[in-house]
This record gives structure tokens, C-alpha cells and sequence, in this order.
């Protein structure tokens, strides 16, 4: 049951309001993907990475007009790969606690634009900032902080991202490489609002008014030199790769977890994170950072299960780096960090360690959700039904309302904020 109002009005009014908000979507990973990952874990300290949390429950994804329905989901496969959402849909879900239909980033059925997460949170003094391993105009990201009717108008997206309130933005998709990080002959500048925009960040005069210029990083060294001491205000990072960090990188796409080589001049999905954390932390009122592990969904997509692996452990380690340097902060304890996510990708299944995919798209089944610090009491309340495999689950937008209560505003409020034309610009890219 939806008690979004009631929840957003509680955490508005104080009941243990978490001042940060961590995020973290690995997109696409359902329950298996985890498992397959901790057997293929190469450092056993990896394998407690969740235990002890105190929230670990399930969630469910349908887009609006759906449903989770625990019987059909455990009869019938094919039901569970029928008519899943999308990634624009669930983000739009889970950070705004409204259901809207696939292909729509925070615009809700009726074609109405939606305060996003990041604007909420920006609205409430807060610094936001996203971080992922495909190009940041992508869905997940996307969806957290901006309005768009076409999850597919990429140069729209990166305009409306690099324009607004956000004060970190760090994502693949740099135009001058391309996926084995080989410097290109021609530039391919749709993952980052065209040539005048890139070409303004790395001027360094690109920002809005009021809210003061980007800071442009793209090699490793300077992702890793983030971590500590003085930050810039604002910045974007991307890294010297076109699609992925890691996954789309050459060799065996076939190979087992971690047998290719990594491309060494790109920083790891924990570097960045750790990076968004040190320039966000200087806000005393608090900040909300969305963290995207999002080549899970597209090795899962293609069937890779070795890349699929590394992509999970890749994001493991960005959740334990994310807890290390929220304790060395001393934020933990008035931190909400949730780790989930908006769908699984590839009907994985056992047995295990063995795991194949059943398909090549989104499915209908339940994802986990773990959570600790404050706020995260809410979540067993709102998991009150039940699947006869994963237990108690909750429903996206649930979580969507949690968040939106932790940035103290009310349920579908409405933005005045334009979102972005149908179709112009529209990509040709994969439709995660
Ligand atoms: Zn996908």
C-alpha cells in the first residue's frame, strides 16, 4: 500500500531526517547477481559486504498500470518477463515516488513534469551530485535530477543536468575516446550536450547563473586527488572512455570475471564516488548523491556474465568505499545509504554458481534493497507483503517517498522547471 503523504509528512517533520542521502542503483541486479558476485568474489573480505546491514528486504518494479504478483511470478517465467519497466520509469519511481509509464524521466502519465530528487533536495539547501559508469545522461542518473518526456534526448538531458543545480555530475561518454580508451580522429559529442557545451567545461566557463563554473576532470589521477583535501565546488567529471568504464572494453567479451586486463586510465566507479563525496561534504546543510553501478544492466542485456560480475564487484567496492569515507567523516550516523535497484536485467537463474540468462531484457522480478542510517526504519513498515522466495518487499515508489520525505517536501509537487522536446536529438543508443 502507497502512504506516501503520511511518510513524507513524518520524515518533514523531523522523525530522524537523515541530513545526507546516499543512493546506490545497480542497474539491473537482481537477487542472483548479487549471489553470482560474492561466489566470484577475488577478496574475501568482500563477500560481508551487506551483512549487518539492518534493512535488507525486497523490491518490487512494476511501471505505472503494473503489478508484482507473487504467484504468476513463481509459476509462470513467462510472466516474468512481461511488459517490465524500464530504467527512465523506475528512477522516476524511486525518486519521486510516482509511477509513470517507460521512456519518461520525472514527467508522470499525463505528460507533467515532476520535482526530481536532486531539485528537492536542492530546494531544501542540500548539495546534490551523481555519479555512474555509462555516459550521465542515461536514465538512472538522468531521472534523479531533471525532467524529460524522451529518455533518449541526450543533448537535452546533458543541457538541462549541466544547467541546473546539481554540483557534481560524473559519467563515461567523453567525446574524443572511444570504448577501449584510444583517443578518436573525430569527436562524438551526444553524451555531453554537443561540441559549444564540452567545449565550454573544458574552457571552464560553463555554469549557471548563481550557481558558479564547472570544474572539468577527465584523467584518473585527478578523480583519485579528489578523495582528499580542497575541493572545487562544481564538478564534472568524465573519464577518457566512451560508453562504460569497464564493460565495453575489448578482449574476450565472453571471459571469465576479471581474466581481460582493465583499462588502467580510467577511475574506478569507488574513485569517483569517493571523489562526488569530499567535494559534497562541504555543504553543512547536507548533500544527496546518486551512485550507479549502470553496465550491470548492459552486460546482463548481452548476456556476459563475466563482465556482468565484475560490473557487480565493481559496485560492491563503491558501496564499501562510500561507508569508509562517510565513518572517516564522521557522517554515518546521520547518513541514509540505501543500495538497490530498478529492475533486474537477463532472468538470471540458478543453479548457482552456474547462473545463464533466460533473457536479454528486463524482467518482473524482485530486486534487493538494503539500508542503514537514519530514515531507514521506515522501510520494514512499507514492505507489508509478502513473496514466498525473497519475503517482505516494498514497492519502488514506497522508496521514492522515503527519499522525497528525507528531503522535507510533499509528494507530487509539481515543477514549474520546462522539460526537455519530444524526439529532437533523439539517440540511437541502447534503451536500458
Ligand atoms: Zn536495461
Amino acid at each position: 500500500m502507497f502512504t506516501h503523504l503520511a511518510l513524507s509528512l513524518c520524515l518533514a517533520a523531523g522523525a530522524a531526517a537523515p541530513r545526507n542521502v546516499v543512493l546506490l542503483i545497480a542497474d539491473g541486479a537482481g537477487f542472483l547477481h548479487y549471489e553470482a558476485a560474492r561466489l566470484h568474489e577475488p577478496d574475501p573480505t568482500g563477500l560481508q559486504v551487506y551483512d549487518g546491514w539492518p534493512v535488507r528486504l525486497a523490491m518490487c518494479t512494476p511501471p505505472d498500470g503494473g503489478t508484482y504478483d507473487p504467484e504468476q511470478m513463481w509459476r509462470d517465467p513467462a510472466w516474468c518477463d512481461r511488459d517490465p519497466t524500464d530504467s527512465a520509469a523506475a528512477i522516476t519511481a524511486m525518486t519521486t515516488g510516482v509511477k509513470t509509464v517507460n521512456g519518461r524521466l520525472a514527467v508522470d502519465p499525463r505528460g507533467e513534469p515532476l520535482v526530481t530528487l536532486a531539485q528537492a533536495m536542492a530546494a531544501a539547501g542540500k548539495s546534490t551530485g551523481v555519479v555512474t559508469t555509462v555516459p550521465f545522461v542515461h536514465a538512472t542518473p538522468a531521472g534523479f535530477a531533471v525532467s524529460c518526456r524522451d529518455r533518449g534526448a541526450y543533448l537535452e538531458i546533458a543541457r538541462l543536468m549541466l544547467g541546473g543545480e546539481l554540483d557534481v555530475v560524473m559519467g563515461a561518454g567523453h567525446p574524443w575516446y572511444d570504448d577501449e580508451g584510444r583517443r578518436c580522429d573525430v569527436a562524438d559529442y551526444s553524451r555531453v550536450g554537443g561540441a559549444a557545451t564540452w567545449d565550454s567545461l573544458v574552457a571552464g566557463s560553463l555554469g549557471a547563473a548563481g550557481e558558479g563554473p564547472w570544474s572539468l576532470i577527465t584523467a584518473r589521477g585527478q578523480f583519485q586527488a579528489l578523495a582528499r583535501g580542497p575541493a572545487p565546488r562544481r564538478v564534472v567529471g568524465v573519464p577518457p572512455v566512451r560508453e562504460t568504464l569497464q564493460e565495453q572494453r575489448g578482449g574476450d567479451l565472453l571471459a571469465a570475471p576479471f581474466a581481460v586486463p582493465r583499462n588502467e586510465a580510467v577511475p574506478t566507479l569507488a574513485e569517483m564516488a569517493l571523489g562526488a563525496l569530499n567535494v559534497l561534504d562541504e555543504d553543512p546543510d547536507g548533500f544527496c548523491l546518486l551512485i550507479e553501478g549502470g553496465a550491470v544492466d548492459w552486460a546482463s542485456h548481452d548476456g556476459r556474465a563475466g563482465r556482468m560480475i565484475e560490473e557487480m564487484t565493481d559496485f560492491n567496492r563503491a558501496v564499501e568505499a562510500v561507508i569508509a569515507g562517510l565513518d572517516e567523516r564522521g557522517l554515518l550516523g546521520e547518513t541514509l545509504v540505501v543500495v538497490t535497484a530498478d529492475h533486474e536485467c537477463g532472468h538470471l537463474a540458478g543453479p548457482v554458481p552456474a547462473h545463464v540468462f533466460l533473457t536479454g531484457d528486463h524482467t518482473n522480478s524482485l530486486v534487493p534493497l538494503f539500508a542503514r542510517g537514519p530514515g531507514s526504519g521506515s522501510f520494514a513498515a512499507l514492505a507489508d507483503d509478502t513473496d514466498p522466495v525473497r519475503g517482505p518487499y516494498l514497492d519502488n515508489g514506497e522508496l521514492g517517498a522515503v527519499l522525497v520525505g528525507a528531503a522535507g517536501s510533499v509528494v507530487g509537487l509539481r515543477s514549474s522547471r520546462t522539460d526537455g522536446p519530444a524526439g529532437s536529438n533523439t539517440n540511437t543508443g541502447r534503451d536500458d
